[in-house]
């Protein structure tokens, strides 16, 4: 296979690896996961701290990837997150390394993060309403996120940037609340739409709150102007906040779909590559890497499976089917 990046056949380049690190969580956000959890991976099936390394090594190595985040499930769970950060930040070249999180936790490990060589910090957090929380993500937690958000940018992590899931009927009236909170703070805001990825399959089209309604709803209380900064591949299209320069976002995946900029490549937990977040097919690393396979015919393989990235999502194409797993164990 000629080159050495990750290529498929319309002409895009992935170089933004997201790594899941576990499929286990201590939230249940109603889009993401059921309230009694799911049958966790067992064990033996995951990655070990010296397999993630390794992989992503691979990737920044040998295939062009320029930026690892970190992501699950919660990977704040696991326990080797700050070793792998700091053998990911020994690579060379080094990668930028950033997190996704809900923060439960982050009081303590920021600093540790942040010394092993963490970058930066994405951190979930739907409403500053403590029943809603509860409601939303069946655990009783919301202080604990906020510490953990305070906390990551005491240990100095900027921007500290915050996303939010609006749900009809149970925190789309918020959006206003939430950029005021951001404003702030000076934590950077991105709404993300829902997508079709919980696990009890129970997304509908015509539920879900739009990006075009989160404009809308924003746009009673703040002036916002689109940015003139250029959008390239990142999801958000960034909007100034009364007159700037602050900033707020809105990932219109479902919407405003940006596939065709998309630059992402995932390895799940148990070591699968998914060129997509809603692809249906993966590609076993893991059990490749344990047959003693060496570096390049990883890397090989990495590429095959990058080939075959569709051009879209599809979510509104009546053939649609929501991928296998859900959000939490593929890494959102
Ligand atoms: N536990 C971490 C967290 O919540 O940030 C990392 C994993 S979580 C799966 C990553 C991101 O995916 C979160 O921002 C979450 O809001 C988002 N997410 C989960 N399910 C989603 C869905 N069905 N549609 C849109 N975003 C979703
Ligand atoms: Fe856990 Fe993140 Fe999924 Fe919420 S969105 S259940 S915090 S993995």
């Amino acid at each position: 296979m000629s080159g050495h990046s990750l290529r498929d056949r319309h002409g895009r380049v992935a170089t933004d690896l997201r790594v899941s690190l576990t499929d286990r969580c201590n939230l249940r956000c109603t889009y993401c996961m059921p309230e009694a959890g799911l049958p966790w991976l067992p064990k033996p099936e995951l990655l070990t701290d010296h397999e993630v390394i390794r992989l992503v090594g691979v990737a920044v190595t040998r295939l062009g990837v320029t930026e690892v985040r970190f992501t699950g499930g919660e990977p704040l769970l696991r326990p080797g997150l700050p070793a792998i950060v700091e053998a990911v930040g020994r690579l060379d070249p080094r990668p930028e390394i950033s997190l996704t999180t809900n923060a439960i936790g982050l009081e303590r490990l920021a600093p540790v993060l942040v010394e092993a060589g963490l970058d930066r910090v994405n951190v979930s957090l739907d409403t500053l309403e403590p029943d809603r929380f509860k409601e939303l993500a069946k655990r009783d937690r919301l202080e604990r996120t906020l510490h953990g958000i305070k906390a990551a940018s005491q240990a100095g992590l900027d921007p500290v940037k915050l996303n939010t899931v609006l749900m009809r009927g149970v925190n789309d009236d918020e959006a206003p609340a939430l950029l005021r909170f951001a404003l702030a703070h000076d934590y950077q805001l991105r709404f993300i739409e829902q997508m079709p990825l919980d696990a009890g399959g129970t997304w509908r089209r015509d539920q879900m709150v739009t990006a075009a309604e989160i404009l809308e709803s924003l746009k009673a209380e703040f002036d916002l102007v689109p940015d003139p900064a250029h959008r390239g591949s990142a999801p958000a299209e960034t909007w100034l906040v009364d007159g700037g320069p602050a900033k707020v976002g809105v990932i219109g995946s479902v919407t405003r779909p940006f596939c065709g900029d998309c630059d992402r490549t995932r390895l799940t937990a148990d070591g699968q590559v998914r060129n997509c977040l809603f692809a249906r097919d993966e590609t076993d690393l893991r059990d490749l890497a344990r047959s003693g396979a060496g570096d390049e015919e990883i890397a090989e393989r990495w590429q095959a499976a990058m080939l075959g990235k569709k051009p879209g999502h599809g979510i509104d194409d009546p053939s649609f089917l929501q991928p296998a797993r859900p959000m939490s164990a593929i890494g959102g």
